[in-house]
């Protein structure tokens, strides 16, 4: 590509860094400018709630080292918010008073931490974990051993909770739902987590809604959820996250549930991409809209947008997949089950390892892993070439899944 125009990146994440890095590789020599918000070098998200968390000195792990944007003439500019897009103008306006000329623009600000509209949020021991600034903080907190309360039985919730307890805590997590994670995973995933991690001594409430934070002082010291009074040092509230739209939004772009975009990741501006936790898009095997969370989304689609920009007129279509460690558990998830109404287990969950397959009639659209690396590689396959394993071959933990892969 002998292009010289001007690309600017909001937001330098798994999907913008990826953004610039598959512009270079594919041979782009214009300018890139990749604009964050946050102080540090962009950092790999999971292990905020993971290692990072239970490792009091542990460094953030760094997506690219610095070399790389030198190497690369990538123009890296950190603690600067971009807090205006004038389309007409092809500029973005960033906070400290300048502003970059744009061709094409992408847009990855990803997603924040939602919050709950209940008294005792703003404690000083209430905590939300979504980027590295909230984890030092957490992570100080959780220094000194004591009741942790997490509210939310999703994800992040239980990985953190998962980390609390290694870490001596007594965890208590509250979940408003009837089962732990219930908009990702199959019921009998769910199940099993909450028997493990009851095992490990996290004390599991489910339609448990938190009705308030009790403080003291400026201080939490409890939560009240689904008539329990619940004792607190420390609460994290992890009830998911919001696409940040802000800067989107204002500049006129079509959003809804984060910035709708079309197959080629454009937005309502054909010289305007959203990419990653933003980004709201039709998908194939949900049937309709969808915004994915996930570290694959965010990296694959910041490699399409460089193919887009660099002329290759495809539509996106990666498989989704998902991983999630909480205490011993390595949970995959492969696929959409949006449109699944069947489901069949392989393996025993007994065992501590086993999958949950789940099908639109014949056809397979998701399997659920614990401790399962092979169905969920095979998983992730076959749902890429459009072939389905029967519902005998997939609850037969002793057929080769991988046979079937073309
Ligand atoms: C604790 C934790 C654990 C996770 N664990 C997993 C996991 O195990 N597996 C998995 O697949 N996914 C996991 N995720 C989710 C994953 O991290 C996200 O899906 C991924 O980070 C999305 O990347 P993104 O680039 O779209 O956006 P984000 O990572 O949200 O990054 C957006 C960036 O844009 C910046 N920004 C926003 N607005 C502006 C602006 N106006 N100007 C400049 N910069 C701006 C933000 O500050 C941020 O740095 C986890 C997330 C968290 C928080």
């Amino acid at each position: 590509m002998n292009d010289r125009s001007s690309f600017v990146i909001v937001g330098a994440s798994h999907g913008g860094v990826h953004v610039a890095a598959s512009l270079r590789e594919r041979g782009f020599a214009g300018p890139i400018h990749l604009i964050s918000a946050e102080p540090d070098l962009p950092y790999h998200r999971p292990p905020l709630s993971k290692a990072f968390l239970k490792e009091p000195d542990g460094d953030l792990q760094v997506l690219r080292p610095r070399q790389f944007y030198d190497d690369h003439d990538i123009a890296l500019k950190l603690s600067v918010r971009a807090t205006q897009i004038d389309r007409a103008a092809g500029r973005v306006h960033l906070e400290d008073g300048s502003a970059l000329a744009y061709d094409r623009l992408c847009l990855a600000t990803g997603a924040r931490a939602r919050t709950l509209a209940i008294a005792g949020m703003d404690a000083k021991n209430v905590h939300v974990l979504r980027a590295a600034g909230e984890a030092r903080i957490l992570r100080r907190a959780a220094a000194e051993r004591g009741r942790t309360v997490v509210i939310g039985g999703g994800f992040i919730g239980l990985e953190a909770a998962a980390s609390m307890n290694a870490l001596g805590h007594e965890v208590t997590v509250v979940e408003a739902a009837p089962r732990l994670m219930g908009r990702a995973v199959a019921p009998e995933i769910s199940a099993h987590v909450e028997r493990r991690l009851e095992q490990l001594g996290i004390a599991v409430h489910l339609n448990a809604p938190a009705d308030e934070i009790a403080t003291r002082g400026g201080v939490a010291g409890g939560v009240r959820a689904g008539g329990l009074e619940l004792p607190a040092d420390l609460v994290l509230v992890g009830v998911g996250v919001e696409a940040d739209t802000d800067l989107a939004a204002a500049s006129g772009l079509v959003c809804d549930n984060g910035v709708r975009v079309d197959g080629r990741l454009r937005t309502s501006d054909p010289a305007v991409f959203a990419i990653g936790d933003l980004a709201n898009y039709d998908h194939w095997l949900a049937g309709g809209p969808v915004r994915l969370e996930s570290v694959q989304n965010a990296v694959d689609q910041g490699r399409h947008v460089g193919a887009v920009a660099s002329g290759v007129e495809e539509a996106y279509r990666q498989v989704p997949w998902f991983w999630s460690d909480q205490a011993d558990m390595k949970l995959q998830m492969a696929g959409l089950s949006h449109r699944g109404r069947d489901r069949v287990v392989r393996g025993d969950p007994a065992s501590g390892r086993f999958s949950v397959f789940h099908y639109a009639g014949e056809e397979l659209v998701a399997v659920d892993s614990v401790n399962s690396p092979a169905d969920h590689m095979a998983a992730r396959r076959l749902i890429a070439a459009g072939v389905s394993a029967s519902p005998q071959q997939a609850g037969d933990a002793a057929f080769a899944l991988k046979s079937l892969i073309p």
